[in-house]
């Protein structure tokens, strides 16, 4: 048996999520069982907690987009009992049952090995926020982006891509430029490396001159909607924004004049479906690059049974910087 945090969905279609004790039966097919001893929440976890956002199918569900933990028993080659691991992504804890639970069973496919260096608690202080933040600094980096070019600004800077992304590329030597939306974040920004706090009503408001003063050498993402078509008018010539998020739209209202006038480009990044070998280096990259006290302030502990509560909460924008669930 293992505890579980179980969203389950009654013949009305409202859901409602608990911590239950579960058979092993029940766990998924797959070549890797995982004893899992750290989860993360995540803003898709917040969906997954609810309604399911459309990304879940099936009920009961276990949720968790993130976990890390110990091989228990493997039918893979590659991995063995004893073994530590981490997983993000691949629509597990969406389409699969995930990391909100003592145990997981998935494809080998689909994990990497803990990185020397870092602990199960640290990667998922990092969870799919961190590891999506460090691919986009690799995304900007890869076109041409270098601390000499200026300053690079992160929206929903607060927020958990965020936060590592900005002590990411504090630590990288960039000048940081925070946006947000709780003005009482200033001094948490400030730690993690931020040199400019931009109010977010500061960039709320609709594209009306496509084309602004240059200002921002590089931008990562969080937030879509009118807020990324207006920072386009505003990146430097030939520079890039790695589209992260849609924590405030998914519609873009934006013009084509920065794209075909200052040749700037529109990075897609997307964290859940990256192939083997760049999720290796990403986690190698972050168990070297990421300066692990700024981490840790980062994070708040929870437990499975808080889930719910501030599942609500990350959807309304209300958590700061990154939570890690205690599953253990
Ligand atoms: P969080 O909720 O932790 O952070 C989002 C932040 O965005 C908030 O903290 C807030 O920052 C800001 N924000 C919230 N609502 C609005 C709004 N209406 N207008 C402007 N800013 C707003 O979520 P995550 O950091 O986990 O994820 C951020 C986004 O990235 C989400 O949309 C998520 O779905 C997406 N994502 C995408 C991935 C990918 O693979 N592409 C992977 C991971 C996440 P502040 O308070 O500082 O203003």
């Amino acid at each position: 048996m293992f505890r579980a945090l179980v969203v389950e969905k009654d013949e009305a279609g409202a859901t409602s999520a608990g911590v239950q004790m579960l058979d092993d039966s029940r766990l998924p097919a797959g070549d890797v069982t995982v004893a899992v001893e750290w989860s993360t929440l995540n803003y898709k976890d917040g969906l997954c907690l609810g309604s399911g956002g459309g990304m879940v199918r099936a009920w009961p569900h276990v949720p968790g987009i993130d976990f890390a933990g110990t091989v228990e028993s493997s039918d893979d080659p590659r991995y063995k009992p004893g073994d530590r691991v981490v997983l993000t992504g691949w629509r597990v804890g969406e389409s699969w049952w995930g990391g909100f639970a003592e145990k997981a069973r998935v494809k080998a496919d689909w994990l990497v090995p803990l990185p020397e260096g870092l602990s199960t608690r640290q990667a998922m202080a990092v969870g799919t926020a961190g590891f999506t933040a460090m691919l986009s600094v690799m995304a900007l980096e890869d076109h041409g982006l270098t601390p000499a070019l200026g300053e690079v600004l992160v929206t929903g800077a607060a927020g958990g891509v965020g936060s590592v992304a900005v002590a990411l590329l504090a630590e990288r030597g960039y000048a940081v430029a925070a946006v947000t939306g709780r003005p009482e974040t200033e001094p948490y920004l400030r730690d993690l490396g931020a040199s400019r706090i931009v109010p977010r009503e500061e960039l709320a408001e609709t594209v009306k001159k496509p084309l602004e003063s240059e200002v921002w050498a590089g931008c990562i993402d969080n937030v879509g909607g009118p807020m990324l078509a207006r920072l386009l008018g505003q990146m430097k010539s030939d520079c890039s924004v790695a589209s992260v998020g849609l924590a405030g739209g998914a519609d873009l209202p934006a013009k084509v004049t920065p794209f075909i006038l200052r040749g700037v480009n529109l990075l897609g990044i997307n964290s859940v479906f990256v192939p083997y070998a760049k999720r290796v280096t990403a986690w190698n990259r972050i168990a070297t690059e990421l300066p692990m006290a700024k981490l840790e302030a980062m994070v708040k502990e929870c437990a499975l049974g808080d889930l719910p509560d501030l599942g609500r909460a990350i959807l309304k924008g209300a958590v700061q910087g990154r939570v890690v669930v205690d599953v253990r």
